[in-house]
């Protein structure tokens, strides 16, 4: 019998528009998709735009029609085969990640076993760190950001920078020093550039950082200039980090050569199955990885991956997912729990 697929395109708008060094906007989109086989659903998702939807409803539908999903890497397969001819990267790989996501809940589930469980756990609770502050905010907000995570026992915190494409440098060092301020001892700052800055910026940002006490730089220049963020690497003290574009293997292979931990997001990067051959690239070059983003979807995955660093616990999405899933782990003491439910323990929340 074939299996049914049903997507649904989810809106949320931002309590007011956010910024980081190079975008602005006042919403994000969820494009989720139900699995349906049998006596079981499996339910994942991605954040992206609409056009998500009508990839997963033409395309994957099709090359999924004769799929047995008792095999989700060999779907996965299929997917990303059909998808030669417009691209299996972007948007069009954030779809797969989302089908690919509900294939594993489905297959989990029809084991009778939860994610971690089927794929062999490596840690019970996963430490998270506390993202936001956006470049368009005050110094109040910042401050309240700091309180919530530090409430929330997050062990490191991280705000963007980059005002403006890299022309408020005076601001964006006044702002990270202030969460250095704020920050409780022995928490780690961190500080997100969304490749804002030039080469020579970057380096004297980064020096001034490294002054500071900041422990991440991520995305100090562009993601596509690997050969800039290896020389930052290479001539600061602060680890420099991306990877939050890497939609294959091989993206993960050129970005490994150039940070000191290799960011992932299971929406971008081909789901739980491109996830796990990702990880075993950064592995190979001796690097940690961070889930960048969706803290409810990478829990289970981040539990099951031996070389795990930490899940960004994103403001946006800690808002969001509760309003898109039931199930969702509440960060407590730091931590991320995953749940011992068959699959990933996530159901959509009834319309
Ligand atoms: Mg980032």
């Amino acid at each position: 019998m074939p299996i049914s697929l049903r997507t649904v395109v989810h809106r949320f708008p931002t309590p007011h528009p956010e910024a980081d060094g190079t975008l602005r906007w006042d919403s994000t989109t969820a494009v989720a998709v139900t699995v349906v086989n049998g006596d079981h659903q499996g339910f994942g998702w991605t954040y992206s735009h609409a056009a998500a939807a009508e990839v997963i409803d033409t395309v994957l539908r099709r090359a999924l029609d004769e799929a047995d999903v008792s095999e989700p890497v060999r779907c996965w397969r299929a997917m990303v085969d059909a998808c030669r001819n417009i691209g299996a990267t972007g948007l069009v790989m954030q779809a797969i990640s989302a089908v690919d996501v509900a294939l594993w809940d489905l297959h989990a589930q029809t084991l009778g076993v939860s994610l971690p469980r089927l794929w062999g756990r490596e840690r019970p609770a996963i430490p998270v760190y506390g993202s936001g502050g956006f470049v368009n905010e005050d110094a109040d907000t910042l401050a309240a950001n700091v309180g919530d995570w530090a409430r929330s026992g997050c062990a490191g915190m991280k705000i963007k920078i980059g005002e403006a494409w890299g022309s408020e440098i005076g601001r964006d060092l006044d702002r990270a020093r202030l969460l250095t301020e704020l920050a409780p001892a022995g928490v780690d700052c961190m500080v997100d550039a969304n490749g804002a800055y030039t080469r020579g910026q970057a380096v004297r940002v980064g020096r001034a950082l490294d002054r500071l006490g900041i422990t991440w730089f991520e995305e100090p220049v562009t993601s596509d200039d690997v050969d800039g963020l290896r020389g930052l690497r290479d001539r600061l003290d602060c680890d420099v980090t991306a990877g939050e574009y890497s939609w294959t293997v091989d993206d993960t292979e050129r970005i490994s050569a150039a940070v000191d931990c290799v960011q992932l997001d299971v929406t971008r990067c081909g789901g739980y199955t491109g996830w796990f051959r990702a990880a075993a690239v950064a592995k190979a070059h001796h690097l940690q990885v961070s889930a960048h983003c969706a803290p409810a979807l990478h829990t289970p995955v981040a539990a099951a991956t031996p070389n795990l660093r930490h899940i960004e616990y994103f403001v946006d999405h800690a808002r969001l997912e509760p309003a898109l899933a039931d199930g969702v782990p509440r960060l407590a003491d730091g931590v991320l729990v995953p749940n011992t439910g068959p699959g990933h323990g996530l159901t959509a929340v009834a319309q």
